[in-house]
């Protein structure tokens, strides 16, 4: 029988719901079939019907320096011939903590799990255990994994299903979160543990921070004795070398990290000021564990990941995915459709409508919401896969530009994304 992405996708949904392990990657949104994939290399994945596509999900930003990276497999393969688990210290969680404490500006010590889901809700027992207070505070559409308090609403999977948080979660689960709108300093009172912010927000689509919006968050948390958390599981590692602390010289008192620092395997991490860290048991009564955690594979992936890359590699990124950001919206306008490519960095939201619709740069969820509404974000998407790129399919995603993307891969996607969107222009007409 022919391997197809429909026969595959059939045999998933019979053993695993609705055929994937993360609602993000299933197609409900954009509609058709996903395409399975079978390897990938730098900058493009393959699938079971041999087609190859640049990939711009690069796993939802896990991956930095592209697929299959040499240096990422020779440290994976290394590490595998001496034990995958022991369920004892290991010399590889050591140098990954020391990579990246030493990497990050105010950031003493870190404790690793296996997610970044497990990474926040860790850090927000720390933050309630040290401060004895309940409540914490997040933004609108800021996505920050799927425990029950911190899925109210947030971004990502949870807004491309219209879903305004999770069935399965009790009312009292989520008594003591509070949430705001992206980009306005709330007033706090003494009743806040802590306040929980992707530095950049991009789980609703791409949303910059509004200039003073994150000195205002440590400025009014220090006036009620409240945590600043950064949850950096996509601009840790990705914005900067010392990511958004770094980028934005805002230094919080608690991080999350995830994706990149696992170098392609599952590793999260959460950390701190060393005397903070000191809530934590075995030293504290905030207890926190995992068998799994610090896993020599994971950390090995991780570090060899944070050791190819300069500060000045970051400087290129940085450089290539804003010129490409600018090269897309030029090329999707000159096709005949309207689009907006929001950018921080190196990190790229695309924001697609019709001829007609006029596109300005989000400030907040509900803006975001609007045009995303508005715009024609699943059309497009197959457009682009049809001819070969691969974006997430689903609006509220953003782009990942990883190291191994050329301006040469670049310059042609974004000639696709012309044809692509002359195609699409013509069915609105
Ligand atoms: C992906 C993500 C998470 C959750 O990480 P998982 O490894 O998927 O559990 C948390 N916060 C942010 C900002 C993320 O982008």
């Amino acid at each position: 029988m022919a391997e197809t992405n429909q026969a595959w996708f059939d045999r998933a949904t019979v053993v695993i719901p609705g055929g994937v392990d993360s609602p993000v990657r299933s197609f409900s949104s954009v509609g058709g079939v996903p395409y399975t994939v079978v390897e990938g290399h730098g900058p493009h994945v393959i699938d079971v019907e041999g087609r190859h596509y640049i990939d711009l999900v690069q796993s939802y930003g896990a991956s930095l320096l592209g697929h299959a990276h040499p240096t990422v497999i020779e440290a994976i393969t290394q590490a595998a011939q001496h034990g995958t688990t022991f369920g004892a210290p290991t010399k590889g969680e050591v140098l990954l903590a020391e990579a990246i404490t030493s990497r990050v500006p105010g950031l003493e010590q870190v404790r690793f799990v296996s997610s970044g889901t497990e990474a926040v809700m860790s850090a927000v027992r720390v933050a309630r255990g040290a401060t004895g207070r309940s409540k914490i505070l997040k933004f609108d559409g800021c996505y920050h994994g799927h425990a029950d308090h911190l899925l109210v609403a947030g971004g990502s999977g949870v807004a491309e299903l219209g879903l305004p948080g999770s069935a399965g979660v009790p009312e009292e689960a989520v008594a003591d979160t509070v949430v705001a709108p992206y980009n306005v300093v709330p007033t706090l009172d003494d009743s806040f543990a802590c306040v929980l912010v992707e530095p950049v927000a991009a789980n609703m689509n791409l949303v910059a921070p509004a200039p003073g919006f994150l000195e205002g968050l440590r400025a009014e948390c220090d006036r009620v004795g409240a945590l600043l958390l950064f949850d950096e599981v996509i601009t840790g590692f990705r914005l900067a070398q010392g990511g958004a602390a770094e980028y934005f010289g805002v230094i919080p008192d608690l991080w999350t990290f995830g994706k990149v620092i696992g170098g392609g395997l599952p590793v999260g991490a959460f950390g701190g000021k060393a005397e903070l860290l000191r809530a934590l048991a075995p030293q504290g009564p905030v207890y926190q564990a995992g068998t799994l955690s610090g896993n020599p594979l994971a950390t090995a992936a991780g570090r060899s990941v944070l050791e190819s890359v300069t500060p000045a590699s970051y400087g290129t990124l940085t450089q290539r995915a804003q010129a490409f950001g600018a090269d897309l919206e030029a090329a999707i306008r000159r096709g005949g459709l309207s689009a907006c490519v929001a950018s921080v960095g190196p990190l790229l939201g695309l924001y697609v409508g019709a001829h007609s619709a006029s596109i300005s740069t989000p400030t907040n969820y509900e803006e975001a919401k609007a045009i995303i509404a508005e715009g024609i974000y699943p059309e497009f998407f197959h457009a682009m896969l049809r001819r070969g790129v691969a974006m997430a399919p689903g609006a509220y995603e953003i782009l990942f530009v990883s190291m191994s993307h050329t301006d040469e891969i670049l310059a042609e996607v974004v000639a696709i994304a012309e044809e692509a969107s002359l195609e699409v222009a013509a069915s609105h007409r």
